[in-house]
């Protein structure tokens, strides 16, 4: 028999091996194998026996396989083999991303803990009676006592420990044959010592019965396996609709995944679900050590666990079959994986769901436009929970116009505080409330604004705003590709003081301390949290305790957290995101802005937000203060479709970085002319661009953006281009299917 193996090299082929005699049966496809490769030797991975090879030289010989516990289970491999394609990567590379390096290098092993336990319990009661009265076998004697008074095996250590006693008395009693000693795995637990109070599944909301009962016939087949898109809005029960349904797939004997973004993986959160299922759960975080993530890799492909919970790559959990995906706040641009392969993993989870035959869960308060226009299409099946479960109102919304407002100036500048935002903190400190600010850091810094008048310069025909170049003082569009110089002063209001700018929590801070010198006020930031005093979880512990009165922070504090005692959120600069080099960003600040508003109001007190805004007549500030979810959809979607974005088009990038300049741009220019000349008619192309940053590690970045309503040619092309065109080595050229930061 042949074996087609591919070699841990991003070569994207297999090479064929004969199967020695030795290792017949042994191996199939998922198996890791240890192979001659030019001079040395080489780990691969199976994808395939056959009987015949495509190489018709002499084959060498596989040299040997690793025990079956690192077997890739088949259908893993067929999802791998896809991604390769889709995502324009090799085979390779896909396969290696399935697999946690802690397996992959074959380094870490099974944890074997040496045991002992009583073997013959007759002759062990006699041996005991007969040197009770000798003085030399006492401590021997308490060993043996020990062991008696367990049903179980003991850990051999702790047994000499607690008798006092050395090893020969264990190898003694052994002997004598009355105990035996044994070696037993053990698996490292990160959660082993930490209790959780057991819950039960809660009576079911009608809104959460009707979205059970259609996954209930889904799992049972009176309707057929598909993706359903559950749209509920904050605290309206999702992950108790998750857990229901869990429990059901469970009953019918199958497996679980359920993937949530790494930010809101917290202990709250891994909590719910051991309490529900106790150890049928396996937790995939990126804190789990390269032991413990062996062994949890070890569990599910053994099946002895039947759930995997975890960020992105908990998906590639080795079951042999799952029954249910969940993906939790589907719209998490964090699903996408920024490195080769760079795969969305909520796409690839309606993937392996669709090969392997489960129903998949995609929940969110704000669903991607790309899974909302896909459940009106009918292609997948749309359940909305649009009551919270413990019926709480949802927080009322006030919109605050900062042209309006004359802010107390500071230092020359604008104060980042209106009037009422200042008042209605004043409320809350009052009455020992608390409060949280938030400031939208302008994911793109480098866009030209200006912060008095709120001027964003943006290109007309794509309705985004243009890039910045600082170095060549240039204005520049990543859709259409137009440049124009930048201007010397603010062409709406005159100031000279236009710029790119960057994010402010830290000038926040410092006015928040001028103007509110009692409160308590910490700022969460990227910056705060790396100096290592703090992590995101001893603030949040000490905000919920109530040790802070004003939390100030970005992103960070958007996400999943639930404080009972907040009861104003502020969002500093609500339109911040709106106008940005990514026509996204609309989309992206509707979600924001029903996430922080979110926040509010969680507890019995009533919650109330204020958005300042320099542009409060905007559509999507005006839905997202109404909680109009299917308002913003339909806006949004009518822009998108006059303007050829995605959900209407597909969107692939080209990236080329290089320490040489001149190469990137060149290369950029051949492959552009290229694809100009032969994609198809309807495809857009835009000239190369240099990224952002445009620098980075020492390499120059530029890109290409194709955009139509079906790339399948052109990402065939791309593929061709990436994998298979030799490229001199000082030059990386990678493809980015289905692009969420153009950048
Ligand atoms: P979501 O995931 O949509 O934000 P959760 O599932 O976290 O919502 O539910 C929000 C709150 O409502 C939680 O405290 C949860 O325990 C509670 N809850 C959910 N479903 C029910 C129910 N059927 N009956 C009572 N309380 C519920
Ligand atoms: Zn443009």
């Amino acid at each position: 028999m042949i074996a087609e193996v591919i070699i841990d090299l991003a070569l994207d082929r297999g090479f064929d091996y004969a199967i020695p005699a030795v290792l017949a049966g042994k191996i199939g496809p998922g198996s890791r194998v240890k192979v001659p490769f030019g001079k040395g030797e080489r780990q691969g991975f199976v994808l395939a026996v056959k009987e015949y090879a495509e190489f018709k030289g002499k084959l060498r010989e596989i040299i040997s396989t690793d025990a079956n516990s690192t077997r890739l289970p088949a259908n893993l491999l067929h999802l791998a083999e896809w991604m390769s394609q889709y995502y324009c990567c090799a085979a390779e590379h896909a396969v290696r991303t399935l697999l946690p390096a802690a397996v992959r290098s074959g380094r870490i092993k099974e944890k074997v803990v040496g045991k002992a336990v009583v073997s013959d319990r007759d002759a062990a009661i006699e041996y005991k009676n007969r040197f009770a009265s000798d003085s030399r076998a006492a401590v021997r004697l308490r060993v043996l006592q020990i062991l008696l008074d367990s049903a179980v095996p003991l850990p051999r250590a702790e047994v000499l420990e607690q008798a006092g006693a050395g090893p020969s008395a264990l190898k003694t009693l052994a002997k004598a044959g009355i105990i035996e000693l044994i070696e037993e795995k053990t698996v490292r637990s990160p959660w082993a010592d930490t209790a959780v109070v057991p819950t039960l599944p809660l009576p079911p909301t009608p809104e959460q019965s009707v979205c059970l009962k259609k996954i209930k016939d889904m799992l049972d087949g009176t309707e057929s396996r598909r993706v359903m898109l559950i749209r509920g809005v904050t605290g309206s029960g999702k992950t108790e609709v998750y857990l229901q349904a869990i429990a059901m797939a469970l009953e019918r004997g199958e497996n679980a995944i359920v993937l949530v973004p790494e930010i809101s993986l917290t202990p709250q959160t891994v909590r719910r679900f051991r309490a529900r299922f106790g150890e049928k759960v396996s937790v995939l975080h990126s804190r789990l050590s390269d032991g413990e993530r062996f062994d949890e890799w070890n569990r599910i492909r053994s099946g002895s666990v039947q759930i995997a919970v975890g960020a992105r790559s908990a998906l590639f959990a080795p079951f042999e079959k799952v029954g249910l995906i969940v993906v939790d706040e589907e719209h998490e641009d964090s699903y996408k994986q920024s490195e080769t392969p760079r795969y969305h993993a909520r796409d690839v989870a309606v993937k392996r769901g669709a090969m392997e035959g489960a129903v998949v869960l995609l929940g969110s308060a704000t669903p991607s436009l790309e899974s909302y226009t896909n459940s009106l299409k009918d292609k997948y099946v749309l359940c909305e929970l649009l009551q919270r479960a413990e019926a709480q109102p949802l927080p009322e919304i006030r919109v605050v116009d900062l042209t309006l407002e004359r802010r107390d100036e500071e230092e020359g500048k604008a104060s980042f505080f209106s009037r009422p935002l200042i008042d209605a903190i004043y409320k809350r400190l009052g009455r020992g409330e608390q409060t949280i600010l938030f400031l939208n850091r302008r994911g793109y810094a480098r866009k030209m604004e200006c912060e008095d008048c709120g001027f964003t310069a943006s290109c007309p025909d794509c309705a985004v705003a243009y890039t910045y170049h600082r170095k060549h003082n240039l204005l520049s569009c990543r859709y259409c590709g137009a440049q124009l110089p930048a201007p010397a002063v603010c062409p709406q209001c005159g100031n000279e003081e236009i710029r790119f700018v960057g994010s402010g929590t830290e000038r926040i801070e410092s006015q928040a301390r001028a103007i509110f010198p009692e409160a308590r006020i910490f700022r969460m930031d990227s910056d705060t949290m790396r100096s290592g005093k703090h992590t995101h979880e001893s603030v949040l512990n000490r905000f919920r305790s109530g040790d802070i009165d004003i939390l100030i922070g970005t992103q960070m504090i958007a996400k999943g957290l639930h404080f009972p005692g907040v009861t104003l959120v502020g969002v500093l600069n609500a339109d911040a995101g709106l106008v940005i080099p990514d026509f996204r960003g609309g989309e992206r600040s509707f979600q924001l802005l029903t996430q922080v508003a979110g926040r509010a109001g969680r507890g019995d007190l009533p919650g109330e937000v204020i958005f300042q805004s320099f542009d409060p007549s905007h559509p999507v500030i005006g839905f997202a203060m109404q909680h109009d979810f299917k308002g913003f959809a339909e806006y949004e979607l009518e822009v998108r479709k006059e303007l050829e974005y995605p959900p209407y088009t597909r969107m692939i990038a080209v990236h080329f970085e290089s320490a040489d300049e001149e190469l990137a741009v060149r290369s950029a220019e051949t492959l552009w002319n290229f694809l100009s000349a032969n994609a198809s008619p309807g495809v857009l192309v835009s000239p190369p661009e240099a990224g952002f940053p445009e620098r980075l590690a020492g390499k120059y970045r530029y890109l290409l953006l194709l955009r139509g309503e079906n790339l399948a040619r052109e990402r065939k092309m791309i593929r061709d281009y990436v994998l298979k065109t030799p490229h001199p080595q000082t030059l990386h050229v990678s493809a980015d299917v289905d692009v969420r930061n153009p950048c």
